[in-house]
C-alpha cells in the first residue's frame, strides 16, 4: 500500500487528541503523537468510522468537484443508488436522473443497473465447480482491503466480479461511443456520486492493477443541493430509469445476497459485525453458509459518511421506491452461461498484513514473544493515554520501535512510587 492515496485526512487544528477516533478505527491505524491523531497510511482502509466518531470534525472525507469533469466534451454521471434514498417524498427515480441531466451532464448510466447484472453474473458464478465457499462479495472496497490486511485466509473466498461502479462506468463508455463515434476515449468522462470516501480510494489508487474507467468521484452531500434546486417534481419526467427492484436494493444491507436466490447466505453491516463475521469464517464456524455480503457502513451503502441523510430514514425510502418496481430490468440472455472476462479481476491487491510483524519468521516470532512479556507487564485496562488504543497495541508499537515504555502512564505512576519510596528509604537512613 506504499503510495496509497487515502481519501480520509485529518485536519491537525482542530484535533485536541481526545482519543475518540483510536476506539473506533477497526485497523488500529490511529495512534495520538504529540497531542494530536496521526494515521498510519498502511493500515488505514478509508473506511470512514474516525470521520463518525470524532466530536470535534477533524477528520474528513476528501473526494472530487464537480468542476473537474469540465475538460470532458461528453460527460456521464453515476448515480449510486444511495442517492435515491436522500430525497424526502421521491416516487420516482427519473426526477433525480433528469436532474442529473440539468445541471450539466450529457448521459447518465444507474449504478443500480450494472448491479442488476452482477447479481445475474453472481448466480452464474456461485453454480462454478471449485470455488472457495462461502463466497464473500467485492462490492464493498473496505471489506477487500480489511481482508487484504487483517483476514488474509480470505482472499480466495472472495468474488472475482468487479464492482456494479466499475461496470456501470464500462457500460456508460460503451454506449457514449457508440452514439458518438466522433467522441474519442478521454473525451468522455465519467462521474460517480459516492455515498463513501472507499470509492474515492479505489478510483484514485487504481485496483490490483487495474486502471479505473471511473474519472472523478464526487460526494452525494456536494451534488445534493444542487439537485434539489433543479429537480421539479410537478412535471411528469421522462422515463430514464433502467433498473428494478433488485438493482436498487444494493444501496442497503441485504440487497445484493436477496438476489443471489439462494438462502445460505449472510448479510452483515457495519465494521465491528464485520469483523466478528471474518473472525468466524476464518476459525471455520459458519461452513454451511454459501454466500457472505458484507457492508462496513452501518445499514449498507446508505450509511455512508458521504452521504446526507439518516440511513435509517434512507433506507425506509428506499423500500417505498422499491415497492412499485419490476424485480429487475437487466437479466442475461437465455444462452449466456459466462461471465464477461472485463467483468473479472484476476488477482486483489497485495497488502502487507497487519499481523505480520516481520518478513523474517524467526524475526516474526520473537517480537511476538516480546509483545507478549510486555503485554503482561501492562496495565490491561486499554485507557489510551500512552496514545495506542490497547495496551497490546502499545507494547507492539515499543518493541517495533514506534513508541517507548515511558508512555505508559501507570507504569511512570508505579517508577514514580518506586523512586519516592527509594527516597524515602534514604531520608530515613539519614542519607
Ligand atoms: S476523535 Fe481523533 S481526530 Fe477527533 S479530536 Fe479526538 S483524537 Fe483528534
Ligand atoms: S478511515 Fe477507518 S481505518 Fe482509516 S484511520 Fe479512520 S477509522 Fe482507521
Amino acid at each position: 500500500m506504499n503510495n496509497y492515496r487515502h481519501s480520509v485526512s485529518l485536519d491537525v487544528s482542530r484535533c485536541v487528541g481526545c482519543t475518540t477516533c483510536l476506539r473506533h478505527c477497526p485497523t488500529e491505524a490511529i495512534r495520538i503523537r504529540d497531542g494530536h491523531a496521526v494515521i498510519n497510511e498502511q493500515r488505514c482502509i478509508d473506511c470512514g468510522e474516525c470521520i463518525k466518531h470524532c466530536p470535534h470534525k477533524a477528520k474528513k472525507a476528501i473526494s472530487g468537484k464537480l468542476s473537474e469533469m469540465d475538460p470532458f466534451k461528453w460527460k456521464i454521471a453515476l448515480p449510486a443508488p444511495t442517492l435515491y434514498g436522500q430525497f424526502d417524498g421521491l416516487e420516482d427515480v427519473d426526477y433525480v436522473l433528469q436532474g442529473l441531466l440539468d445541471i450539466g451532464f450529457d448521459d447518465v448510466t444507474e449504478v443500480s443497473q450494472a448491479a442488476e447484472l452482477v447479481s445475474a453474473y453472481t448466480r452464474l458464478y456461485m453454480k462454478t465447480e471449485g470455488i472457495k465457499k462461502p463466497v464473500i462479495s467485492s462490492a464493498c472496497p473496505v471489506i477487500l482491503r480489511l481482508i487484504g490486511i487483517r483476514f488474509p485466509s480470505l482472499r480466495d473466498n472472495i468474488m472475482p466480479i468487479l464492482p456494479p461502479m466499475e461496470i456501470a462506468a464500462m457500460i456508460a463508455r460503451e454506449k457514449a461511443k457508440k452514439e458518438h463515434p466522433e467522441l474519442k476515449d478521454e473525451e468522455i468522462g465519467v462521474c460517480f456520486i459516492s455515498p463513501c470516501p472507499a470509492k474515492v480510494s479505489y478510483v484514485n489508487n487504481g485496483f490490483a492493477g487495474y486502471k479505473s474507467r471511473v474519472d472523478v468521484v464526487v460526494s452525494i452531500s456536494d451534488i445534493y443541493f444542487q439537485l434539489i434546486s433543479v429537480m421539479d417534481r410537478s412535471v411528469t419526467p421522462k422515463q430514464l430509469s433502467k433498473s428494478g427492484m433488485i438493482g436498487i436494493g444494493w444501496a442497503t444491507s441485504g440487497g445484493e445476497s436477496s438476489a443471489i436466490f439462494n438462502e445460505k447466505y449472510l448479510a452483515a453491516d457495519g465494521i465491528d459485525n464485520v469483523s466478528r463475521v471474518l473472525d468466524e469464517i476464518e476459525n471455520g464456524n459458519i461452513p454451511a453458509l454459501e454466500f457472505i455480503e458484507l457492508n462496513a457502513c452501518p445499514g449498507g451503502c446508505v450509511g455512508g459518511v458521504m452521504a446526507v441523510e439518516n440511513p435509517f430514514i434512507a433506507k425506509a425510502r428506499m423500500q417505498s421506491l422499491r415497492r412499485y418496481l419490476p424485480v429487475s430490468e437487466n437479466f442475461l440472455s437465455k444462452d449466456e452461461n459466462f461471465i464477461p472476462e472485463d467483468y473479472i479481476f484476476d488477482d486483489l491487491p497485495s497488502y502487507n498484513p497487519i499481523t505480520r510483524l516481520s518478513d523474517n519468521l524467526g524475526e516474526s516470532m520473537r517480537m511476538m514473544a516480546q509483545i507478549q512479556r510486555l503485554r503482561e507487564t501492562l496495565p490491561g485496562i486499554d485507557c489510551g493515554s500512552c496514545g495506542a488504543p490497547t495496551c497490546r497495541a502499545f507494547a507492539e508499537d515499543v518493541v517495533k520501535g514506534e513508541a517507548d515504555i515511558s508512555g505508559c502512564v501507570l507504569s511512570m505512576k508505579d517508577d514514580i512510587v518506586k523512586y519516592l519510596k527509594e527516597r524515602q528509604g534514604s531520608s530515613n537512613d539519614g542519607s
